[in-house]
């Protein structure tokens, strides 16, 4: 005869079915006389059964798709950011540009111009290091959440 921590020894490999027959049957044969045995199995088989249904630690298809979703659409928004601020940037200074090449534009005028074009280049380049700079943090606060 088994004792009862010889049989709690098997209780494991008896619930995965794993033990020889000749074994297994002394364990169902103990189990049906010892009631604190039976309790053991029973929460043996308790916490297989939660262990399996714990969620998975990896995120799934669905999570992993909203992940890549949140990623692309910040960084069209940026792209699309730039080159808006971009173009416009490079319309009026185009324009301006062409002004000054108009030869009935005197000089004071000129100079005027190509201050307006510098200033604005400024603040563009400004603006932009700003928008990296934030951008940056952005993905900061991603790595903490
Ligand atoms: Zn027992």
């Amino acid at each position: 005869m088994k004792t009862c921590a010889a049989i709690r020894e098997l209780l494991s490999a008896y619930l995965d079915g794993e033990l020889p027959q000749q074994e297994a049957q002394q364990v169902s044969v103990h189990l049906r006389r010892c009631t604190e045995c039976r309790e053991i199995m029973e929460d043996f088989r308790r916490m297989q059964a939660q262990i399996r249904d714990l969620p998975q630690a990896e995120p799934d298809r669905e999570q992993w798709g909203n992940l890549m979703n949140r990623a692309t659409m910040r960084t069209s928004r940026g792209l699309g950011w730039i080159l808006g601020v971009g173009g416009v940037a490079l319309l009026a200074g185009y324009g301006l540009y062409s002004f000054t090449r108009d030869p009935s534009v005197d000089t004071l005028e000129r100079i005027g111009v190509w201050a307006m074009l510098g200033g604005g280049v400024l603040l563009f380049a400004t603006v932009l290091v700003e928008r990296l700079r934030a951008h940056r943090s952005d993905r900061y606060k991603d790595i903490e959440q």
